[in-house]
């Protein structure tokens, strides 16, 4: 079934809860450190991490905000004391997928465990579907783009970004201003310009005729629509 990592000092829970998931059918591995849980996360590379907050060594928020911060995205589930609510939104800024609050019932954690791990292979497949823009077929999860012959296309990651606001938009008039924000949003502040000029980048690298666009229409005075 699922590789398993669980990051918890108590031995007894640990154990316990190994039992449960292995009844279920799952492989698990135990780590009773933040530390250790740190290296058996990047080591074993398991599928879903149950991370204790109160660790010695380094604590779970510590443990989770590292992993996201070196790009891992196991899906965590924390396991938070009684009554700690700020940290169960820490938890969940820090880039935990869920918590549950101990004393909490197995059967409990089980449920959260698939619910987790199903949102997780339902985003895996998002991101690995393929969108075809014209003659290029684009997958936004690993930012790829290649032609109908498998050439490569390079897109900057600013014009991935770009594309696929357009694709969330479709067949919509999409204003430079609404471009400006959704886009770039806080950074260094581009002007309308900056915007045309992605524009002309990216009409040679999807339009077939780049001065007769299809896909990426201009929408004089306002923005632009596109069209797949
Ligand atoms: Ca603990």
């Amino acid at each position: 079934m699922a590789k398993i990592l669980i990051v918890e000092d108590e031995k007894e829970m640990a154990i316990g809860l190994k039992d449960n998931f292995e009844f279920d059918g799952h492989n698990v591995s135990i780590a009773s450190d933040g530390e250790e849980g740190l290296v058996l996360a990047e080591s074993e590379t398991p599928d879903l991490i149950i991370l204790d907050v109160m660790l010695p060594k380094k604590s779970g928020f510590d443990v989770c905000r590292e992993l996201r911060a070196k790009g891992v995205r196991i899906p965590i589930i924390m396991l938070t004391a009684r009554g700690q609510e700020i940290d169960k939104v820490l938890g969940l800024e820090l880039g935990a997928d869920d918590y549950i609050t101990k004393p909490f019932s197995v059967r409990e954690l089980l449920a959260r465990v698939k619910a987790v791990m199903r949102r997780s292979s339902e985003q895996e497949e998002t991101n690995n579907s393929v969108i075809k823009i014209g003659p290029v077929n684009v997958n936004f999860g690993q930012y790829k783009a290649w032609d109908d012959n498998g050439g490569t296309v390079d897109f900057s990651y600013k014009e991935f970004e770009i594309l696929k606001y357009f694709i969330d938009h479709q067949n919509q008039i999409i204003t430079r201003d609404a471009l400006l924000n959704d886009v770039w949003g806080y950074e260094v502040y581009p002007s309308s310009r900056t915007v045309d000029n992605f524009i002309v980048k990216l009409r040679k690298k999807i339009e077939p005729d780049p001065n007769h666009p299809k896909h990426i229409l201009t929408v004089y005075g306002i923005g632009y629509k596109y069209i797949p």
